[in-house]
């Protein structure tokens, strides 16, 4: 979608109309599902020529991407305010593709100590196996902070805001600046933020998003995709998809082109919905603190309201120093509406035990109490208070 068009019309209006221009689909409101290996060509000269193209939406062969992906990487490009995306087959595949793409052996990545955990274990483990170092830093460094963080062959520092679990919000144009100072490239993975963070607007170089979430919207698909803003950024990131075989289920994009489509909305009355829970829990007595950096209480509220235009519906509840553990397992059992599992981003409301599944190396992250995760979906507010409410009723 050309430039002027960002310009001129709302986020809901964008996400109607973007990559569907272009696509052949005989007057069809919505692409094909294009599934495929082999791409046939009329001569050998048009397919040696088609060969030079293949980082550039050019069909070649199916791992190369079809019409189907193109249409996704076209509408997340705009969503994310980039040039270019590549789609791959999950959320945690999009955060490996760019670390592998621009790390070798000898260098140094900087990560936040709230980092998505399989994001941890992928630097501690392969990474640190292949001769990649990484440090862990406090998320809320300033400037000079991260400035001191750096070493001279600091490659990448990666950024995450919120953070997972625990939800503090990074100062992405601070620590951008003294990446770039130092030629370090910023990445960022910008799930939470999905459409109220624009990321190449705060200084990120790479974004990544798990569409499994917001995107899918409905808990049915596994699927991710990196966005840059350049095409140098571009081709290193294709072509280390490329040379790893990363490949996205077309069917599994043409579910996520059919969940944008109503992704403004849904976020809307889920953010709503989740501010709106969120407040109210703020006030009962069985909980000390909820981590929503969209409530005046959270401790980067300032920098959400900077940086963000809104929040989503996922955030975490930390209770009372009194509960004990099998306490806190007792309320998220004592829920009737609220799934007990992994991911977000879907329809239906969730909580999750976070307790330990907070790994943290840089002293960061203690609250002092058993940690819940909750996501809001689209059921009646009232109805999901009142669950909350007899759970945290039977804590006592
Ligand atoms: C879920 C998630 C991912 C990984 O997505 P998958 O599609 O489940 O692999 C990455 N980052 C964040 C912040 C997530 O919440």
């Amino acid at each position: 979608m050309p430039d002027d068009h960002r310009r001129r019309h709302g986020f809901s209006t964008r996400m109607s109309h973007a990559g569907r221009a272009g696509v052949r689909i005989h007057g069809f409101v919505n692409p094909a599902v294009h599934r495929g290996s082999t791409v046939l060509f009329p001569d050998a000269a048009s397919r040696m020529a088609a060969a030079a193209k293949r980082y550039d939406q050019h069909m070649t062969y199916g791992t190369q991407g079809g019409p189907t992906h193109y249409a996704l990487e076209d509408v997340i490009a705009e969503i994310e305010g980039g040039s270019r995306c590549t789609i791959v087959g999950t959320g945690l595949a999009a955060v490996a593709v760019p670390l592998l793409a621009y790390l070798k052996a000898g260098d140094h990545c900087l990560m936040p100590d709230s980092v998505y955990g399989p994001a941890r274990n992928l630097a501690t483990g392969l990474m640190k196996g292949w001769g990649i170092e990484t440090t862990f830093y406090d998320p809320c460094v300033d400037e000079a902070g991260m400035r001191a963080l750096i070493r001279p062959n600091t490659k990448v520092v990666y950024t995450e805001s919120p953070g997972s679990h625990t939800f503090e919000v990074q100062d992405i144009p601070a620590i951008s600046r003294a990446a770039h100072a130092a030629g370090a490239k910023v990445m960022m993975d910008n799930t939470w933020g999905i459409h109220t963070f624009q990321p190449f607007a705060h200084g990120v170089d790479v974004s990544i998003q798990a569409l499994t979430k917001y995107v899918g919207g409905h808990s049915d698909i596994l699927l991710g995709s990196v966005t840059v803003n350049t095409e140098e950024d571009h081709v290193a990131v294709r072509s280390a998809a490329s040379a790893m075989g990363h490949y996205a289920s077309p069917d599994d994009c043409w579910l996520a082109l059919r969940g944008v489509r109503t992704m403004a909305v849904r976020l809307k009355t889920q953010a709503a919905a989740a501010l709106e829970i969120a407040s109210w829990l703020e006030q009962q007595p069985q909980i000390q603190k909820v981590l929503h950096p969209a409530l005046p209480s959270h401790p980067q509220h300032a920098l959400f309201m900077r940086d963000f235009t809104g929040a989503c519906s996922l955030f975490g509840i930390v209770l009372d120093a009194r509960y004990s553990h099998e306490d806190m397992m007792r309320f998220v059992d004592g829920l009737s509406l609220f799934g007990i599992g992994a991911s977000w981003g879907g329809y239906e409301s969730l909580a999750i035990p976070t307790t330990g599944f907070i790994t943290r190396s840089a002293g960061t992250g203690d609250f002092g109490g058993q940690t819940v995760r909750i996501h809001i979906g689209l059921e009646d507010v009232a109805d999901l208070k009142a669950d909350l409410a007899q759970g945290l009723h039977a804590l006592g």
